[in-house]
């Protein structure tokens, strides 16, 4: 079973003006697609490893398979936390509980905003939901894999590789921060949080 590049749940220049249509077609269309068209190659160079019963290059290709597939599910989940008429604070559940593990909105948009600014080079800022310690973290992402925390499900993410926001931004990366807390679709992040893998268009 092959991954595939999901739809976008709406138009590409719906974003706008925060996040520009020549921005999205490019993010969306080649460099997630290139995501999912590494993570399938790297299955497939294992599959046949395990046929032959050679590992020479496992090493490599283990290292493959968490590079595309995390780049593939946090670009999955990035589409789909952001929208048309989104912003504004959080609402719902998770409203509440960001309450409880920050201590106000404010509190935690100033940690999540301050994260993003300081993600060395390529990676992401993630809110994401720990089911072992039963609370919100937020975390950083080198590239799209290292620096996590296991068992931890993204509820809300943000792209800070040049990729994401070059074009539009240039190097005023907080700008592109600032914006992007328009496009926040806290229904979609309610929906996450809620536990269904609904939320989660990445297959
Ligand atoms: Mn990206």
């Amino acid at each position: 079973m092959k991954h595939e590049l999901p739809e976008l749940p709406y138009e590409y220049d719906a974003l706008e003006p925060y996040y520009e249509e020549r921005t999205l077609r490019l993010h969306h269309g080649a460099h997630h697609k290139a995501y999912v068209d590494g993570l399938n190659n790297a299955e497939g160079k294992l599959r046949e490893a395990r046929e032959k019963g050679d590992f020479a290059l496992v090493k490599h290709w283990e290292r493959e398979i968490a590079f595309h597939g995390s780049g593939h599910i946090l670009h999955s989940v990035f589409w789909e936390n952001m929208g048309p008429g989104g912003g504004g604070p959080a609402a719902g559940a998770v409203a509440r509980q960001i309450e409880t593990d920050f201590g106000s909105f404010s509190a935690f948009k100033g940690q999540f905003s301050a994260a993003a600014a300081a993600v060395e080079g390529s990676g992401w800022v993630i809110l994401a939901w720990n089911p072992i310690f039963g609370k919100l973290e937020i975390l950083t992402a080198e590239k799209h894999q290292n620096l996590t925390q296991w068992g931890v499900y993204p509820l809300l993410v943000l792209d800070l590789w040049e990729h994401a926001y070059y074009l539009q931004y240039q190097n005023k990366r907080p700008a592109f921060i600032e914006a992007w807390w328009n496009l926040v679709n806290w229904e979609n992040v309610n929906r996450r949080f809620a536990g269904g893998s609904e939320g989660c268009c990445c297959g």
